[in-house]
């Protein structure tokens, strides 16, 4: 049986104990953040050149495989189903620190806070920030472009890698794991790879950028009553704190109640009963002077009508105990099930567009709970409905459809997968997602790298598990 011929290849390539194959590899994806299926087995090559080998085989044998990180991501982009799995958990280190380039080796499967850490131990700082990052792995936020709750000043995921060594779906390695910020000799191709969820590639080292390590953190939470001061609050903070405002998270009404009320842990910081809540930090160098700066800077804010009122953290505990709010997200499914949206749309779209889903949702059914926050100084708004999973169709229409004529993206954050293929069309023109499948075939012709996921190509890998 094919099947059998190809385990014994792969065994024989890569180790035995580096496949796993009947129930364990159909149970490994089982309650975890992301939907994975049922894999018939699971690769776990400790080396590039094991990735290489195990990707050789599966490519004659026209196998489809899904590339596995943390499995944080929630649009089923790891779906493996009845096929090979390939999990970089073995590839788990970091490699290098270098201080004097600040920058970091690091392996694809090392989980990001790992790596922020070893970033901190040498005084530097990796700023991805995600609420996953216990799980979340470097190769994941790389395949998935991760953004997070610092992308107002550091930026995503791609503005802070300098190289990268990806495998090729024929195994071929492609490595390129330059230390530079500058370097124009011909295509950036790992800006390619980066955000390609596993389609092109199999990311299996990188080399990340650091930046000094803040020594001054200043966090607020601040109330606002009205969505149009929101801008103006955002720009003087970004004005008035010399480039050091490095989160903007807007809470509405609704999820503020949520995470500052039993049974969440949180309680208000500021009393209820504003439209909107702001929570406010700044990363900077100098801890006297910046405080004094981001107390002004609150203060004009005030005086202007900007807002209404605001809460300063006194101490570590404090900032972490407002920080600890906005990461609070769990508390948005406490009443029922809810689906959940991560969209993209310029701040000025925003109160119309939020208003214009809440009326449709209404109209669809009256009662229809809808909660929302996001990094707004990114353009980034989550979406919280309360609904079942059975009426998903009717809800993503809702959500996504007002998107299209206001140039917004059905995905911040967690990409495409196979959650949103449906809806590509409302983000991306026919001409892009034709370059997108180009690109695809010129690199997979066989389709064998994560089949499916964003976008259907013509040729396909056989499955030879069923
Ligand atoms: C509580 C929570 C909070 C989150 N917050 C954020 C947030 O603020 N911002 C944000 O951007 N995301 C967020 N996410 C989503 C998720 O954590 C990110 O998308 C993350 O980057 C996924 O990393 P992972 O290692 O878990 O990847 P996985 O979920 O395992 O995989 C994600 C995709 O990447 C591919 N992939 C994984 N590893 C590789 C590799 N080595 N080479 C090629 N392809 C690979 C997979 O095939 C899949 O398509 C959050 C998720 C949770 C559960």
């Amino acid at each position: 049986m094919v099947a059998d011929a190809l385990i014994s290849r792969l065994e024989r390539a890569i180790g035995t104990d580096s496949v796993v194959v009947g129930e364990e590899a159909a149970m490994a994806g089982a309650g975890g953040w992301g939907r994975v299926g049922k894999p018939a087995a699971i690769l776990k090559p400790a080396t590039t050149q094991a990735v290489s080998e195990a990707l050789k085989i599966c490519h004659q044998y026209s196998v489809p495989v899904a590339p596995w990180g943390g499995r944080t991501g929630l649009v089923a982009g790891g779906w493996a189903d009845r096929e090979i799995a390939l999990s970089l958990e073995k590839m788990n280190k970091v490699e290098v620190v270098d201080p004097d380039s600040a920058s970091m080796v690091v392996q694809a499967g090392c989980p990001l806070q790992a790596a922020c850490e070893a970033a901190e131990a040498q005084n530097l700082f990796f700023p991805l920030d995600l609420g996953s990052r216990g799980s979340a792995t470097i190769g994941g936020n790389i395949a998935t472009n991760a953004g997070g709750n610092r992308v107002i000043r550091y930026g995503m995921m791609r503005e802070n890698v300098l190289g990268l060594e990806v495998v090729l779906a024929d195994g071929t390695v492609v490595s390129a794991l330059h230390h530079l910020i500058k370097n124009n000799a011909g295509y950036d191709l790992k800006q390619m790879f980066i955000g390609s969820e596993g389609t092109l590639g199999v990311v299996t080292r990188a080399v990340l950028r650091l930046r000094p390590l803040p020594q001054s953190q200043d966090v607020a939470v601040a109330a606002v009553n009205d969505f149009s001061s929101l801008p103006h609050l955002l720009h003087r903070l970004e004005r008035q704190l010399g480039g050091r405002l490095s989160a903007f998270e807007v809470m509405w009404a609704d999820f503020y109640s949520l995470v500052t009320t039993a049974p969440a842990n949180g309680r208000p910081p500021l009393p209820a009963g504003r439209p909107y809540y702001v929570l406010i930090e700044a990363l900077g160098a100098d801890p006297g002077p910046d405080a004094q700066t981001f107390q002004e800077a609150l203060g004009s804010a005030l005086e202007a009508g900007e807002i209404a009122d605001a809460v300063i953290a006194k101490d570590q505990a404090e900032r972490d105990a407002l920080w600890a709010l906005r990461d609070d997200v769990g508390q948005v499914a406490r009443n029922g099930p809810v689906l959940t949206f991560d969209v993209s749309l310029s701040i000025s779209q925003m109160q119309a567009y939020v208003a214009e889903v809440k009326a449709a949702l209404h109209t669809w059914k009256p009662g229809t709970s809808l909660v929302v926050f996001g990094h707004l100084g990114d353009g980034n708004l989550h979406l919280i409905v309360g609904a079942s999973p059975l009426d998903h169709y009717d809800v993503e229409s809702i959500v996504y459809r007002p998107l299209r004529d206001r140039l917004g993206s059905i995905s911040a954050e967690h990409g495409v997968g196979l959650d949103k293929r449906a809806w590509l069309w409302v983000t991306r023109s026919a001409e892009e997602v034709e370059v997108m499948r180009a690109v695809k075939r010129a690199l997979d012709p066989m389709n064998i790298l994560n089949p499916g996921k964003i976008f259907e190509v013509s040729v396909g890998g056989a499955a030879v598990f069923s």
